[in-house]
């Protein structure tokens, strides 16, 4: 099973990616972990990413590819994988298609963990972040017992700055205009399935797995 996950920041993604994997037993890739593991073990491309992180620019897509595609052919993703965050952009996307071909396998199917704008915003800005232990809460959802203190900790809970709404407004746009043109593209290359999101987190693993089996 070759997937890739794809989903706005508070559509659950990052759970629903831990099911996943685990149900069918494949490697994580994200590009976080590829760059840490590469800067970590200072590989030629690790290094070559460190000088535009150093210089505060952005890794070009080139080598983001570059790091991905030295990713893939390591022996765990031989009976497949789930790329999480990568790609990115159509360049990324139509990148990773040709290496793919090179090594003669193809992508099954492209998971859009979908969500309204609206539900976003409450979920992204409603989450609560304890300050002693990084428990999170949301003021519906997930509230503490008593309010502004942690359950486990006692600790203090607080706003991040990247959860005011003012921010994750902004967040949402920026994921919204790089996202787009790649939705479109996996529509096009008939490999999109969109999951609803919306529902309870137990269900939309039902649906995503329903999706699978008629996969493969
Ligand atoms: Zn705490």
């Amino acid at each position: 099973m070759r997937i890739v996950l794809l989903g706005p920041p508070g559509a659950g993604k990052g759970t629903q990616a831990a099911n996943i994997v685990d149900e069918y037993n494949i490697p994580h890739i994200s590009t976080g972990d590829i760059f840490r593991k590469n800067l970590k073990e200072n590989t030629k491309l690790g290094l070559k990413a460190k000088e535009y992180m150093d210089k505060g620019l952005l890794v070009p897509d080139e080598l983001v590819v570059d790091l991905v595609k030295d990713r893939l052919l390591q022996d765990d993703c031989k009976q497949g994988f789930m790329l999480d965050g990568f790609p990115r952009t159509v360049f990324q996307a139509e990148a990773l298609d040709a290496e793919l071909k090179k090594m003669n396998i193809k992508l099954d199917v492209v998971l859009n963990v979908d969500v309204k704008q609206e539900l976003l915003m409450s979920r992204l800005t409603g989450r609560h972040v304890c300050k002693g232990c990084g428990a999170t809460y949301h003021i519906s959802n997930n509230p503490p017992a008593n309010a502004g203190i942690c359950d486990s900790c006692g600790g203090e809970l607080y706003q991040r700055a990247d959860d005011t709404e003012e921010t994750v407004s902004k967040r949402l746009q920026v994921y919204n205009d790089q996202t787009q043109p790649l939705i479109d593209y996996y529509h096009k290359a008939n490999l999109l399935k969109n999951i609803d999101g919306e529902k309870e987190i137990g269900q939309v693993f039902e649906d995503i797995k329903e999706i699978l089996a008629g996969v493969k």
